[in-house]
């Protein structure tokens, strides 16, 4: 076999991967390298989604919430249900077994579409070659029409908490415990220390989240942020705001090692907690180490990224970058888009990503999800908008499920009556938030959300009714705004 290929994609991740299957889709020679190994050694695909990120933490979400839901969620039904037991170990072996079959479809997948699938490490050279070393140590140099870099992200971490892997521990570690701990630490209550601090809370620990900023989720809508809180409280997670970690110290031996948090609370006072785990995610960064050459001609932005263009391109020519590794949020769909996007443009399309289209979700009970401009943004950007709200406890649907907690916000344009935003923390709202993002794509206004037919009863009938409280016409809510 020829070293020569149309493309050669570096790293397998959900970017990574999805371009490849693209481009040999549109007849492109293509090879795809990865260096992650499983637990067995051996080389595997998926990335950090399918390994030790999307994937798995859903599986262990699932999970938890089915045990927590067995013990809280079904007297009200008139069920009872007496002595709930857990086996961590099986409800972690059955997360890996989900991780095994997912990134074995994805070698079958390469074979399907005439990918080649090539495990070891990629660095780019002058001139679009690819170097190779492959399991064993063997250097190949690979020459390519187009390099496409897909080398992901890794985890921040911060000198104030090393991660040692036992007890200090970062993401991955937190999808591996085998048994609950009783007092589990957090720093950094962003997605993954609500989506992980979660699991472990549903399952038994006592869970303290400390952050460093004073607003919380600040990025997201904060009406449904504050709303976010009172709900993920009254679950029992501590969520302490405007906190400084200044230092941790392990205590103890063995078995009974514990780690020791010192902080500065939100009044400037110096506190500690000891815990039993401490779960550091504070962030990721673009991943590129022994990633570049120096000739390769690939620059980096301010923050660490790969620079790149609107459509991917890097400003070395025949060379592509996607996912976590460049601009933009760390999303695997982000990811998965630019990935065909590109493909696409190599083979001549002219494909694009609508960068203000993409849906956020954070996978705690009731989810939160968003996609477009926050109440803030619209604001700060001087446009005139209205706003319409839906409670799910005025959604019969959400009333029979017992998941009344969150609600659906709509943010259009005052004018236009164009759908700018919509945030949702309830009930499926990721399935939900999606329908949103399908008539945003289309352009739609509220109206036409308005005027369209929703089952009944169905969860997104809150959306249709948010559709028509943003012009005053909601049915089953006392309207805000009167026409
Ligand atoms: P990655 O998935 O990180 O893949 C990059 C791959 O490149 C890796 O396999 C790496 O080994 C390989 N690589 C790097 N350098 C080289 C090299 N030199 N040679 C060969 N191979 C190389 N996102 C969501 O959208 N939804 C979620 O629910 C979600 N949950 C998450 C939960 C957790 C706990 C974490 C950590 C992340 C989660 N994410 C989620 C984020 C998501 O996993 C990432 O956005 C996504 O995996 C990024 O895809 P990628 O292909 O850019 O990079
Ligand atoms: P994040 O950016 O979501 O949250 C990090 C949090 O840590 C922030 O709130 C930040 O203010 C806080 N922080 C930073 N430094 C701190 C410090 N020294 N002390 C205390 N708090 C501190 O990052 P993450 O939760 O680590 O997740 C990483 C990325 O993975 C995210 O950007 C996200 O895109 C992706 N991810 C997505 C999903 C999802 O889509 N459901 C799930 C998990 C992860």
């Amino acid at each position: 076999m020829s070293d020569k290929y149309d493309v050669v994609v570096i790293g397998a991740g959900p970017a990574g991967y999805v371009c490849a299957i693209r481009a040999a889709q549109l007849g492109l020679k293509t090879a795809c390298i990865e260096k992650m190994k499983n637990s067995e050694g051996k080389g595997v695909n998926g990335g950090t989604c399918l390994n030790v990120g999307c994937i798995p933490s859903k599986a262990l979400l699932d999970s938890s919430y089915k045990f927590w839901e067995i013990q809280h969620g079904s007297d009200q039904h008139g069920i009872t249900i007496k002595d709930a037991g857990l086996d961590v170990p099986k409800m972690i072996g059955r997360k890996d077994a989900i991780v095994k079959q997912l990134t074995q479809g994805i070698a079958g997948l390469f074979k399907a579409n005439g990918v080649t699938s090539l495990f070891g490490t990629g660095r780019l050279l002058a001139e679009r070659k690819v170097e190779y070393t492959d399991e064993s140590g063997k250097v190949t140099v690979l020459e390519a029409d187009n390099v496409v870099i897909a080398s992901g992200s890794q985890p921040i971490d911060i000198p104030v908490a090393p991660v040692d892997g036992e007890v200090i521990i970062d993401s991955t570690g937190a999808l591996e415990l085998q048994a609950v701990p009783g007092r589990l630490g957090v720093i950094g209550a962003g997605v993954i220390g609500l989506e992980l601090g979660s699991v472990w809370n549903r399952l038994g620990s006592e869970v303290v989240l400390l952050e460093a900023m004073e607003d919380f989720l600040a990025i997201m809508d904060q009406q449904i942020a504050k709303e976010t809180k009172k709900i993920l409280t009254k679950q029992g997670l501590d969520i302490r705001l405007g906190c400084r970690v200044t230092g941790s110290q392990i205590k103890g031996r063995g078995k009974s090692k514990k780690v020791e948090v010192t902080y500065l609370g939100a009044d400037g006072a110096e506190a500690k907690e000891i815990f039993d785990k401490l779960i550091v995610c504070v962030g990721r960064r673009p991943f590129t180490e022994n990633l570049l050459a120096p000739d390769c001609g690939v620059a980096l932005d301010e923050r660490g990224s790969i620079y790149v263009n609107e459509h991917c391109a890097t400003n070395a020519p025949g060379v592509w970058a996607v996912g976590d590794v460049v601009r933009g949020p760390m999303l695997a769909h982000k990811g998965s888009e630019e990935g065909v996007m590109v493909a696409e443009r190599i083979a001549g399309h002219k494909t694009q990503v609508n960068y203000d289209i993409i849906t956020n979700v954070v996978y705690i009970h009731p989810e939160v999800a968003s996609v477009g401009r926050t109440e803030e943004q619209v604001k700060q950007s001087g446009e005139p908008y209205k706003i319409g709200t839906f409670p799910f406890v005025a959604s019969g649907r959400a009333l029979a499920a017992d998941e009344k907690d969150g609600l659906v916000k709509m943010i259009v344009h005052e004018e236009s009556d164009r759908v700018l935003g919509c945030h949702i923390v309830g009930p499926s709202a990721a399935d939900l938030v999606q329908q949103v993002a399908i008539a945003m794509e289309f352009g739609s206004t509220a109206e036409d959300l308005a005027l369209m037919v929703f089952g009944h009863p169905t969860l997104s009938e809150a959306v249709h009714e948010a559709a028509l409280a943003a012009n005053g016409h909601a049915i089953h809510i006392p309207n805000k705004r009167k026409r």
